[in-house]
Parts: C-alpha cells; structure tokens; sequence
C-alpha cells in the first residue's frame, strides 16, 4: 500500500509535469485550424476558423442551464467599457480591458498570473470616438498580441507578460486609434485602426508574428492621386472618387472584424465608413468610393484585392461594413456552399460566396428606411427617395450606431440559425453641414448636429425583417435562418445594446444585456431558460471552456463604448466597475457587482430656473456630452459628473479651463468656454445630481 506522502509526490510530479507541459505549450496553426473541435480552449477571437462562436460543449445544456453559479470572478479595476472576448489556452485565460492593458488569469480559479499595462498616455484618449475599449487579444506560438489605443501593436510572452516586440502601426500626428482584436494568419499578425470620424485613412497591416517586422499594408481608400498610387487597387478605386477627398483622408477605418480562411488563404476585411460622413462634402456626392463599408478579400501573402463587394456604395451615414464576419458552410439549393456571411450596420444580412464574393443573399434584419432591398444581380441597394437627405434634414434609420455594431454574432451548426444581437429602430437626423470645412484634431463628419429636435419618420418609409411596418422593440437577439431569409425567433428587448452571443451544442445561446443581466435562451425556440442579475451592463460576448471535466461559461461585465457615453448604465445608479465573470454548475451564489453609492457633499447651491438650466445644458452638450454622456445620466464609463466630490466640483473651472486633469484624458476647454460657461455647466450638474438624492 503506498503512504500517503508518497501519494502526495506523485501529484506533485503530475503537477510539474502539467506545468512544465502548459508552459511550453504552444498556439500553432494546426491548433488554430482544428480549434472548432478543442473543447478545453478558446484560442482565438471568434474561437473557430469561421468566428462562428459555437462550441459543442454540452455539459451545461437547456436542461440544466438554471442551476448556474459562480465559479470565480476577477475584479478588472476599470471603470470604463469592456469588450473583449476572452481566450484561453493550455488553462489559463487572457483578456483585455480599457486603455490597452492585458491581464492573465487561472481559467480554473480566476487567480491572476500576470498584468501588463502599455502606459498608454492618457492624453490621447480624444482620439478613440468611442471610449477606450479594446476587443481582445490573438495567441500564437507563445506569444499574445494586442493592439493599443495610441496604435502600437505589441507581443508579449504568453507565460510571463513580458514584451517580446513592438511595432507602432500609425502616424501619431493622425487620429488613429486601435480598439479591435489582432488577428492570426499564415505567421502574420494582423491588425487594424479607427478613426474616420475625426479623419483618416484606413488601412490594415500584416507583421511577421515572430518578429514584428511589416510584411504588407492594405490600402482601404487611395490616397492623393499626385503622390502616385501604392499598388493597381489604389489606382481602380481612385476612379470611384472626386474632389479632394484625401484631405481629410476618405475614412475606410477597418477597426473590427478580419478573418483568415486557410484554405482559400485569403484575409476578409470588413472596411468602416467614410470619412467625413456626408458623400456631397467628401466626394462631391460622386462615385462609389471604394473600399468603404465593403467586405474585401486579401491574398495573404500580398494583401492585394482578390475580390470585393460594397455593402453601401458611396456610404452617406456612417454604415461601417466593419461588423463580425463569418464563414460557414451552408447548404443552399442542395447544393453545399462555402459562404461568408455579415450584418453591418446599414441593417441587411448579406450571405456572399467567399471564393468567387458573389453575392447569395442580403435581406434586411432590421427596421430601416434608407432603402427597400438589394439587386441580387447588380448587388447593389435600391435606395428611397430621401436616403440621402440631399434636400432637408432627414430621419434616417438605422442611425450610425447601426441595425448592429461591432457586438459578436454566432452561429449554431445545429439549428442553422446566427444570433444577432441587433438594434431595431435605431433613427438619426440627418442633414448636411452648409459650412464644412476641415478641422484637424476634432470630428469630422460634415454633418449638422444642432437639429436633434424630435422629427417623425416620413410615412410608408420604413422596411423590416418579413413583410410590412416593423413591430420589434429597441433592441432584439434576432436568431437568424440565412436560407429560408427570416428570422425564427427574436427576443426583445426594452433597451437598444445589448452584448455580444455564444452559441453552444447544449442547445443554448447566451447573451448578457445593457440591463446587466446575463441570459441563456434555448437556441431552436428562444425559450428564455436563465437570467441573473450582474449588476453592470454587459456588452462583451460571452466563450465557454472545459478544465478538469467542468464546464465553464465565462463573460466579461463593463458597461462603457459608445453607447455607454451617450447612454447610461441601465439602473443609472452606480459607477460601472468591471468585472470577469465564469460560471459553472454546482458553483456559488452569485452576487450582483455594486460600485459606490453617490458620495457626501457640503451644499453647492444651484439655480434650478428653467432658463439657467437649460443655458447649462446647452454648453453641456455642445461641449461635454460626446464622452460625459447625454442628458446628465453618464452612468457610463467616463467620469458621471453627477458623482463628484466637494474638491472635483470646486475645481472645476482649473479641471475645464487649465488643464488640470488632462493626464486623466480631460482636455483644456478654454478656447471652447468661457468661466461663466463652466459655472453654468456646473449648475446644470448639479440639477441633475439633485434628482439623485
Ligand atoms: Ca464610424
């Protein structure tokens, strides 16, 4: 019989052995190309060649779903947006979280193995339009990748987080920002930017994965014309354009979705708006305006255009073609075809055959009114008559937010159905600026923002999933059928963003929602199975792993981006600490995140006179709610100025008119308002700080 120490000896061998195991362990391509099948992992952003976001785990299932708990959760000590799909590898998880930083943690135990901060200068966080957020991290070899907010793109060591190389993959004179997830392909590492708003010219870039070094840069937009062009595809787009677009750079910005197909080897890029918005003022309202709001197919060993197709020819409205893609194999008519497929904002779900980029399919997810469908011939969209607001301002939908964002869709092979997390019904006032003129350094849009008055949308306007007027509510998990072109089931919701989904062979999809509440619904009917208060909108996507023959279901909760500095956390009530989240059956109880309470603060008069408040609130919004939030409810992940101290409020003028805290990312306002102006913006804080009390 053997003792009890020796026993002990044994599992501490076993232990050195896994160890010694998992630390040389490495992510190759034969892994990333069978990583649908690896139910311990998730290796990279969408988990499977396809980014399909399906795993076949089944020992959480509908059946037992409701008797979820906690199995651990790792406190990020952010307060701003998080978006990031976690991964994990070899049983340890590595995520991203606001300003660039990456942490590693037990997959197991939620222990922290090792955090890596890029010191980000805070001062460039004017740059990213849509908070700090980033979307996550690529594995490969044993190295992990992110791309930062001021632009660099960096590897670190897998086992320890120390920096192996880094690139800057922009021009930090420009208003690039990197907010999405580095992609893998064929030793490359991939990476895009942001920034059209401000102005930009978009483009991703290939770098040799082991030693950082470009291997090839992909154009969205040409360039001036003088300056010669880069390669022949720069030369047949500049023949989509007119005037002198280059000045502000054209846009294009691909700042989310690329996927690698290994055995086509091609990259498809979804490529992001123009820059400014309007096509009058950018392009004399001329000309497609190539390769924005488009899917392109990049050979990957060049990053030259194999093949392409323009969801909005000469985009008016901020109808980014950047949302996930996937690939899947589908069968269509009998007949089994390779399909890429995607649901950009402009509210069509188009299904293209990914080796020749003909168009199957685009019909319409949403309620929109920009246009009445698509020629599958011609594949390009018949718009309405006042699509383009050429004569008045005009409500278009869906808004620039879009029908969906950047929020991850999934695919169930077993269903045959994509869940989308959609916005339906999304409007936004479009008119176009009379006096545009370029402004380095600020936004660019070309577009009038002083006519936010309600507007009705015009009659028999409006076209939706189905037939007829639309009915859905502000948001919608839509479970798509992309062959019989309907959706099978929704569920709605009473808020418009709502976080990403997984889809898995339980017979499950799991979504968390801007309510801070997380979900699993049955994936063929939608039943509503689970939900659990989180205590923090949730906007990332879900991914589910299994260690040691447990199943895990893990989330990151961090309510921010651009929906949340224009809106609120749901509750409204609490700064919006982050968190990880991973479940597991048998687990603990699970106990919503509470962030502090509105603080104490010595009587700060304030004139509550209608006149006065509204002063307030129009210097407000003309200067503060693009990162504060609107309407003074800025749960969300910049500073709530309803919850300031004593010394912030009394502060104020240095904070908005010297510069004081533009290490935090608050810039001096003093060319922009006078001090009468911040005392009447302070007032107007504290009108609304008051109706927390
Ligand atoms: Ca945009």
């Amino acid at each position: 019989m053997l003792s009890a120490s020796f026993i002990r000896l044994l599992g501490l061998a076993a232990a050195l052995i896994f160890y010694s195991v998992s630390s040389y362990a490495q992510v190759t391509d034969t892994a990333l190309a069978n990583a649908a099948a690896d139910n311990a992992q998730w290796l990279s952003y969408g988990r499977d060649q396809g980014e399909t976001r399906y795993s076949p785990l089944i020992q959480i299932n509908d059946s037992n779903v409701d008797e979820l708990g906690m199995a651990w959760t790792f406190d990020t000590g952010s307060f701003r947006g998080l978006e990031a799909t976690p991964l994990v590898a070899n049983g340890i998880m590595y995520a991203s979280r606001p300003w660039s930083s990456v942490f590693a943690v037990n997959a197991r135990t939620g222990e922290q193995i090792w955090n890596y901060d890029p010191q980000v200068d805070r001062s460039t966080g004017w740059k990213a339009c849509c908070d700090v957020v980033n979307r996550g991290v690529a594995l490969y070899g044993n190295k992990v990748y992110v791309g930062t907010i001021d632009g660099r793109l960096i590897a670190l060591n897998a086992d320890t987080g120390a920096v192996e190389w880094e690139v800057l993959t922009v021009d930090p004179e420009r208003p690039y920002t990197i907010t999405g997830a580095p992609r893998i392909a064929d030793g490359r590492v991939i990476i895009g930017n942001g920034g059209a708003e401000l102005g930009a010219r978009g483009y991703i870039t290939a770098y040799d994965a082991e030693t950082g070094v470009q291997d090839w840069r992909f154009w969205v937009v040409p360039g001036n014309p003088a300056d010669g062009f880069e390669n022949p595809d720069m030369e047949f787009a500049a023949t989509t354009w007119s005037g002198n677009w280059w000045e502000v750079g054209g846009g294009g910005n691909s700042w989310d979705s690329m996927i690698y197909d290994e055995e086509l080897r091609l990259v498809y890029v979804g490529t992001g708006n123009g820059s400014p918005w309007s096509h009058e003022i950018r392009s004399n309202g001329v000309g497609d305006n190539l390769y924005l709001s488009s899917i392109v197919a990049l050979h990957v060993d060049t990053g030259r255009v194999a093949w392409h197709y323009q969801t909005t020819p000469g985009d008016n409205w901020d109808y980014t073609a950047v949302q996930p893609l996937m690939l899947a194999d589908l069968a269509i008519n009998g007949i089994l075809r390779k399909v890429i497929m995607q649901a950009p904002k402009n509210g069509f779900f188009y299904v293209l055959d990914r080796e020749s980029g003909d168009l199957m399919y685009a019909d319409p997810y949403a309620e929109i009114n920009w246009a009445t469908g698509v020629d599958l011939e011609t594949g390009r969209p018949t718009e309405t008559p006042h699509a383009r607001y050429q004569d008045a301002l005009t409500m278009i939908m869906p808004g620039p937010t879009g029908a969906h964002n950047w929020h991850p869709m999934s695919f169930n092979p077993n269903t045959g159905l994509v869940y989308i997390p959609t916005l339906q019904g999304t409007v936004f006032p479009y008119a176009i600026m009379d006096d545009y003129e370029f402004t380095p350094g600020s936004w660019n849009l070309g577009i009038e923002f002083d006519s936010f008055a309600t507007q009705e949308v015009l009659p028999d306007f409006a076209y939706s999933p189905g037939t007829g007027p639309a009915t859905r509510s502000p948001g919608a998990l839509l479970a798509w059928d992309p062959i019989t072109r309907q959706p099978r089931w929704a569920h709605d919701y009473d808020f418009t963003i709502n976080g990403g989904t997984l889809s898995t062979g339980g017979n499950l999809v799991f979504q968390g929602g801007a309510d801070g509440f997380m979900r699993a619904f049955a994936a063929d009917d939608g039943e509503l199975l689970w939900e659990v208060d989180l205590g923090v909108g949730i906007m990332a996507a879900p991914i589910t792993y299994q260690l040691g023959g447990i199943q895990y279901v893990a989330v990151l909760v961090g309510w921010g981006g651009s929906s949340g500095l224009f809106g609120p956390n749901f509750d409204g009530e609490y700064k919006p600490q982050g968190r990880l989240w991973s479940f597991r059956l048998n687990g603990d109880e699970i106990i919503p995140v509470k962030g502090q309470p509105l603080p104490e603060i010595t009587a700060l008069p304030f004139d509550d006179s209608p006149e006065l408040v509204a002063d307030g609130y129009d210097k407000y919004s003309t200067n503060c709610m693009v990162c504060h939030g609107a309407e003074g409810i800025s749960g969300g992940p910049i500073a709530d100025l309803r919850y300031a101290s004593d010394a912030t409020y009394g502060n104020i003028q240095a904070i908005v008119r010297e510069g004081a805290y533009a290490s935090l990312g608050m810039p001096n306002l003093s060319n922009a308002l006078s001090e009468a102006d911040v005392d009447s913006i302070l007032n107007w804080i504290l009108s609304r700080r008051a109706l927390l009390e």
